[in-house]
């Protein structure tokens, strides 16, 4: 049984050369309340099919994403029911982290490879560490230049960041773009981001093609350029948080101060504001204050995309649309399940590079895991928690 992180394989007798057992790959279909997405589309699986890998997908795991069994099939994968998934399988590739229930069912020293949200998964994690379940956190994935086409954070904030836009137009009462027509001329709308990075800079890619006037405001001056050449006008405040790793630090008390003023005018003149400020491992900022949706116009919408970690606008209730003082705010979660088909398109890409990590050219398991983009997302393995900030948790400390 394949425990180590080693390669398994054997010798052939006849030319001394290393047979692979092909490695089976088994995707379930995802169970998580809302979640349309699934891990590999039918294109991948024909991709690992050329390096000798068996395909093995859960009936019905891409209905809810458009790929039918039937393109799974045609690709070369086996489709068959959850008795038989696991059975053999070496990996097993996930959108969502793996429940207590499918744990139980792995063999030990499966890799599981997927999203892990440890901070709220605690309890699984410390069943696959007890048994022996070796699992890679793609949100760990650093976010360096070669780790890019694996990079999932980034492939599914882009699907967030477009969705966001489109929520925003959908509920907003008026039009977009600027019209001219026999029945008057029409002003276009004025959509806020506040947060640039990759959702905030796709959000404003799209509502500048909706063909709104744009602005966008982060803390990192860097993200500027980045507005700018989108079309959109970039907020500028004598603040520059850029921290660790590309990533804002947190705000001093007088920057939050001065951040909040310069906000609050912006936003009272938008007609959908669009939010995804993050400070990774820390409560979203608080951006919009129950006083500054009161000073907005009526029919304003807000979409938080950090609804689900405390949100940027103290009105904001995830999972939810409310209406306070006129104004919709939408708290979204798993904005990327919106758009199943393509969302899901580009997480199996981002798996199928990172895949490539962990097996070699002959495609045998690698021996060990000592790759920095291994090192960094590898969350459990031989029976211990690798993740220091997850460890400390589960020990009772503080992350
Ligand atoms: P994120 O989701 O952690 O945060 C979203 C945005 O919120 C960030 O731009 C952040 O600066 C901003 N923010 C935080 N506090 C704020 C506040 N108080 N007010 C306004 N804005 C605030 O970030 P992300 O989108 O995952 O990426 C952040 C950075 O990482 C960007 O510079 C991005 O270009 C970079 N990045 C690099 C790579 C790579 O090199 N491979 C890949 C992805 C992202």
């Amino acid at each position: 049984m394949f425990v180590t992180g080693k390669a398994e394989n054997t010798i052939s007798p006849a030319t001394n050369a290393p047979i692979h057992n092909p490695i089976v790959i088994a995707v379930p279909k995802e169970l998580a309340t809302g979640e349309q997405r699934v891990a590999i589309v039918p294109e991948i699986v024909q991709n690992l099919k050329k390096s000798g890998h068996e395909i093995r997908i859960e009936h019905d795991a891409g209905t809810s994403a458009y790929y039918p069994d039937a393109l799974y099939t045609a690709a070369g994968a086996k489709i068959v029911s959850i008795d038989d998934l696991f059975n053999g399988a070496r990996i097993v590739l996930r959108v969502q982290p793996p429940t207590l229930a499918e744990v139980d069912q792995l063999a030990e020293g499966t890799i599981v490879i997927g999203f892990m949200n440890a901070t709220n998964n605690l309890e699984v994690i410390a069943r696959m560490r007890d048994r022996r379940i070796t699992a890679f956190a793609l949100e760990l994935v650093p976010r360096i230049t070669r780790a890019q086409s694996m990079d999932a954070l980034s492939s599914q904030a882009t699907a967030a960041g477009y969705t966001a836009a489109i929520l925003g137009a959908d509920n907003c009462p008026k039009f977009l773009p600027m019209l001219t027509t026999a029945a008057g001329t029409i002003r276009p709308a004025t959509v806020l981001i506040l947060g640039a990075g990759v959702a905030g800079l796709m959000a404003i890619a799209t509502a500048k093609r909706l063909g709104a006037i744009v602005e966008a405001y982060d803390v990192r001056r860097a993200a500027g350029e980045q507005v700018r050449s989108l079309g959109a006008k970039f907020l500028e405040l004598e603040i520059n948080a850029e921290g660790q790793g590309g990533y804002a630090r947190e705000l001093t008390p007088e920057e939050k101060e001065k951040e909040q003023l310069m906000v609050s005018t912006a936003v009272a003149r938008a007609d959908i504001v669009i939010t995804t400020a993050a400070i990774p491992g820390r409560k979203a900022p608080r951006l919009v204050t129950k006083e500054t949706v009161a000073s907005m116009r009526p029919g304003a919408v807000i979409v938080d995309l950090a609804a689900e970690s405390g949100g940027n606008c103290e009105l904001t209730v995830a999972g939810k649309t409310v209406r306070e003082y006129g104004v919709t705010i939408i708290g979204p979660q798993n904005l990327p399940a919106r758009v199943p088909f393509h969302a899901s398109q580009m997480y199996a890409k981002n798996l199928q590079s990172f895949l490539a990590l962990i097996v070699d050219k002959n495609g045998a398991l690698i021996r060990e895991f000592t790759d920095e983009i291994l090192v960094a997302s590898l969350l459990v393995h031989a029976g211990e928690v690798r993740h220091k900030p997850t460890s400390d948790l589960m020990s009772g400390g503080k992350p």
